[in-house]
């Protein structure tokens, strides 16, 4: 069988502990005997990182940059415990917050929707893409603990040194004090990544913040949407057939459980945290969520949205097999080749994703599933491990 060759490589970032055993376990099985893969690697695993002083998750940034299209394993974010694991010179930052950082990008995460699990909201028939704004609020929040009366003013001073202070609260007694920021080249960005998302994905686009009560800050999210969308997108909305549509969360939150789905919710950063956290669960499980960061400029970089799964790893260095979910990194190495394939115009790159999503799927819908699955599936299903269920995929995907 011949090889469908690539011109452009691919941004390969691999990972840790479990996923980065899944990593090399896709590649050998289900891409490399079909694919004549090209790629630029970059080891992002945690004693590289290490070894590199973080450089080489830089490296890797830039690389996404430069060629557009990338494709990451799970990766470590190193707490104190991991520091002594792993021996490591110092608590290096998460590799998804240097990325995001560098791309100055918004995550999009989708669940991978199979006939046989049914969402526990029965009316969504299409996946909810959920697009978070990554960047302030109530993450980059200065607080104060009050202890006793007195006045709570927000000053700010210009770099001209004019003075703006409001009066916050006069407290009468013990309380607490949060402040919070936004910038609009964030909010900006977030609103064209958005916007090209949609487009991209021919899905309508749902933005909803609390704007009636905060008149000025939720107020801008709204207003830099609207002002975006009608200068920028909106012919380009019309012509692809799809709608931008704003609305308060307390209505959108309705209008989601009623919906069939198949749209794309954009919400700032701590609603945004919540709700994906909702909507992946009422879909089934974490292991069957996707999730893409997209960056104004349109560069793409594709991830499961899953950990290293430590649990599962310290089971396989006992020797033992484990039964971990490999369809979220599956997509994410499908996601990343359609999306080469459509920029480089191979389409026997995009249709060869396309096949191996089906084949992926076909094999859950067929009640062959990791351990994961076995709860969630509506069919008679059997638990296989992790080799067993993607040499299951490697059969249907070479008829
Ligand atoms: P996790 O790796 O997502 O795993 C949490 C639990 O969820 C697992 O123990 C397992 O439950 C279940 N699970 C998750 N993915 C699964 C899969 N593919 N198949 C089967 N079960 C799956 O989260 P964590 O344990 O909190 O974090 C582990 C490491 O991952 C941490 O070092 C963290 O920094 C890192 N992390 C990285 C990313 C990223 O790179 N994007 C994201 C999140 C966390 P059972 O054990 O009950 O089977
Ligand atoms: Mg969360």
């Amino acid at each position: 069988m011949q090889k469908i060759a690539m011109t452009t490589p691919l941004v390969e970032m691999d990972g840790d502990e479990m996923t980065r055993v899944i990593w090399k376990m896709i590649k050998d099985e289900l891409i490399l005997p079909f694919v004549d893969l090209k790629t630029e690697y970059y080891d992002l695993g945690l004693k590289n990182r290490d070894a590199t002083d973080d450089g080489v998750t830089h490296q890797a940034a830039l690389a996404t940059k430069r060629l557009g299209v990338a494709v990451k394993c799970a990766t470590i974010t190193p707490n104190l415990q991991r520091v002594e694991e792993y021996g490591l010179k110092r608590m290096w930052k998460s590799p998804n917050g240097t990325i995001r950082a560098e791309l100055d990008g918004t995550v999009f995460r989708a669940p991978i929707t199979v006939p046989c699990i049914k969402p526990a909201v029965n009316g969504w028939t299409s996946p909810i893409t959920i697009a978070r704004h990554a960047y302030g609020d109530v993450y980059r929040a200065t607080e104060i603990p009050v202890k006793k009366a007195g006045r709570a003013e927000l000053t700010f001073t210009d770099a001209d040194g004019n003075v703006t202070r409001e009066t916050v609260y006069d407290f009468d007694g013990e309380g607490v004090l949060q402040g919070q920021h936004n910038k609009l080249s964030s909010i900006s960005s977030f609103a064209r990544s958005c916007f090209n998302y949609a487009l991209t994905t021919k899905q309508d686009l749902w933005f909803s913040t609390k704007d009636t009560i905060s008149k000025i800050y939720d107020q801008t999210f709204k207003l830099t949407f609207e002002s975006i969308y009608e200068k920028e997108f909106k012919s380009a909305f019309e012509k692809a057939g799809i709608s931008y549509f704003y609305t308060l969360i307390d209505d959108a939150v309705a209008r989601v459980i009623r919906s069939n789905g198949g749209f794309i919710w954009a919400l700032k950063n701590y609603d945004g945290d919540v709700m994906s956290d909702m909507v992946s669960t009422a879909f089934g499980s974490l292991a069957m969520m996707t999730s893409v960061l997209v960056s104004p400029d349109g560069k793409y970089e594709y991830e499961a949205a899953h950990g290293t799964v430590t649990r599962h790893y310290y089971r396989y260095m006992k020797g033992e097999r484990t039964s971990t979910n490999p369809v979220a990194t599956i997509f994410a190495w499908s996601g990343a080749l359609r999306k080469r394939g459509e920029l480089d115009g191979i389409a026997q790159l995009s249709a060869f994703a396309d096949a191996l999503e089906k084949a992926t799927l076909d094999t859950v819908n067929d009640g062959v599933v990791t351990k994961d699955l076995l709860p969630l599936t509506s069919i008679p299903a059997t638990a296989v491990y992790t080799d067993e269920f993607i040499s299951a995929i490697k059969k249907r995907l070479s008829v």
